[in-house]
């Protein structure tokens, strides 16, 4: 049966009333292309303020900030890993990125999300694959003990809306 508390859609993760989204940045912290641009552009300057105060970030670790002039109260960044071909340890540093960033989540007593698509813009990693994990691990972590009320997966492209369907569709079956 389809968790509830699950949401796929299309859409800007910016605009997002939750009350935290998930940043897929760079080991700097300090801004880039891509989603974390668009997350740093809308939170305005201050957010790259707090950001050089956390000293950088390591592939497959997250860490929280306030989402300044966004909806969301907060921002997890965590910093996906760059695919190389899959034979380093792309899949487990995907699934730790999703897995502390929950655990953030779940820290702060947050019951409301939204994920990105992360590594699969400029870090390449395999979208199929990288919905699956997605999927794969906020299941397990919503199938323990939480706090956590609702988790939306935001695509920004139609094409990964419909991958995340097809996926999410596949692993309930
Ligand atoms: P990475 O470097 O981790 O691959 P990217 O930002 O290049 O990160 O891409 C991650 C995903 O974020 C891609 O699917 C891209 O289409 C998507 N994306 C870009 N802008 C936004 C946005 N405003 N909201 C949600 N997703 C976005």
């Amino acid at each position: 049966m389809n968790d509830p508390r699950i949401t796929i859609m299309q859409g800007g993760i910016t605009k997002m009333e939750v009350d935290a989204i998930i940043n897929a940045a760079n080991q700097t912290l300090l801004g880039g292309g891509g989603v974390d641009g668009a997350i740093h552009r809308a939170a305005g300057p201050e957010l790259k303020e707090e950001c050089r105060s956390l000293g950088g970030c390591k592939t497959g670790e997250a860490k929280l900030t306030r989402g300044y002039q966004l909806p969301a109260r907060y921002i997890i960044h965590t910093v996906g890993p760059i695919w190389k071909g899959g034979q380093r340890n792309e899949d487990q540093l995907l699934a730790q990125c999703y897995r502390n960033s929950l655990a953030i989540a779940l820290a702060k007593g947050i019951s409301t999300l939204a994920f990105p698509s992360i590594s699969t813009g400029a870090y390449g990693f395999p979208l199929k694959q990288a919905c699956r994990i997605a999927l794969q691990e906020v299941k397990t972590f919503l199938g323990q003990d939480t706090t956590i009320k609702q988790i939306y997966f935001v695509c920004f492209s139609e094409q990964d809306f419909k991958q995340y369907q097809e996926a999410f569709q596949t692993m309930q079956a």
